[in-house]
């Protein structure tokens, strides 16, 4: 044991007391110059104050993980790490998968100004599969004036939410459709503590005028661009067919949410209420108007 380390390392330990202002040390270590053993243990102790003593071994610890691969230590131990990690790994991994989808899930008019300017939907069959939606594509439909260049058969939605009987629709409409779905299956949730089983569609491709006068302009239902849905179908409770339902129950408040949530992803919305025409369904469709204007009634 040589006195030459011991002394410098009393004076480390005289100056970490002196800099933490450990008066209560202070005075042992001035008259215990010559006490060997204890004192070379203590100053190494002494450097940790700052942190708590029981987890003093980790703060030097995780400096060394943080500098490198965080991917890595974040799949090593996911717990231990957890909040200190969190906000470093997200740029790594999440950047090329999400950034092409989350725009276009989180805005429907977004989504729909894409849909509608593309002439090629293949852009839209890929969003309408990622949202777990089932179709296959149908041949052209084409009856005077009315058709569909590229319509779909649509036979269910995401969550394996049954479409019934299937819908022919053009990509733009059936995905506005799959989006509508996320919120109402929400709202099932919500309103009536039941999940959304399906929908039970009336007319989607028809050729014929609006509200079936043959003189009045062509309804969307003529580009397989419009739906009616007639009822809702649920897991553990009956159906709810769209009418005029008596306010204050829970069922009339679904139908009113799911209504007006439709507004945020189809151009035209009509139900009961709106005239005779539309007393038992909601008639949702993407009909383009001057200057984006909605009907939403
Ligand atoms: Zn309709």
């Amino acid at each position: 044991m040589s006195s030459r380390p011991l002394a410098a390392l009393i004076r480390r330990g005289v100056a970490l007391t002196s800099l933490f202002a450990l008066s209560a040390l202070s005075p042992s270590w001035a008259q215990a110059e010559t006490v060997p053993p204890v004192p070379p243990a203590r100053p190494a102790d002494l450097t940790e104050p700052p942190a708590p003593v029981v987890e003093a071994p980790r703060p030097p610890e995780r400096p060394p993980e943080l500098s490198g691969p965080a991917a890595r230590s974040e799949a090593t131990k996911p717990d231990a790490t957890k909040t200190e990690d969190g906000p470093l790994t997200p740029p790594p991994g999440s950047p090329p998968p999400l950034p092409p989808a989350r725009p276009a899930e989180l805005s429907g008019e977004a989504a729909l100004a894409l849909t509608v300017s593309a002439t090629d939907d293949t852009a839209c069959r890929r969003r309408l599969e990622r949202l777990g939606a089932r179709f296959e594509p149908l041949p052209a439909l084409s009856d005077g004036q009315c058709g569909a260049a590229r319509p779909l058969k649509l036979t269910a939605l995401g969550d394996g939410l049954a479409v019934t009987p299937p819908a022919t629709l053009v990509c733009g409409a059936a995905e506005a459709l799959a989006r509508w779905a996320v919120e109402a299956q929400v709202l099932a949730e919500r309103d009536l503590s039941r999940p959304l089983a399906g929908l039970t569609l009336g007319t989607t491709y028809l050729c014929r005028g609006q509200n079936h006068d043959p003189e009045a302009k062509l309804s969307e239902h003529a580009f397989a661009n419009g739906i009616d849905v007639m009822a809702f179908s649920f897991s553990g409770r009956p159906d709810i067919a769209v009418a005029s339902l008596p306010e204050g129950t829970p069922e009339a408040a679904f139908l009113a949410h799911a209504r007006a949530t439709a507004c945020g992803f189809f151009r035209t919305v009509l139900g009961p209420g709106t005239d005779a025409a539309h007393g038992n369904h909601l008639h949702l469709d993407e009909r383009e108007r001057t200057a984006g204007h909605r009907l939403c009634q």
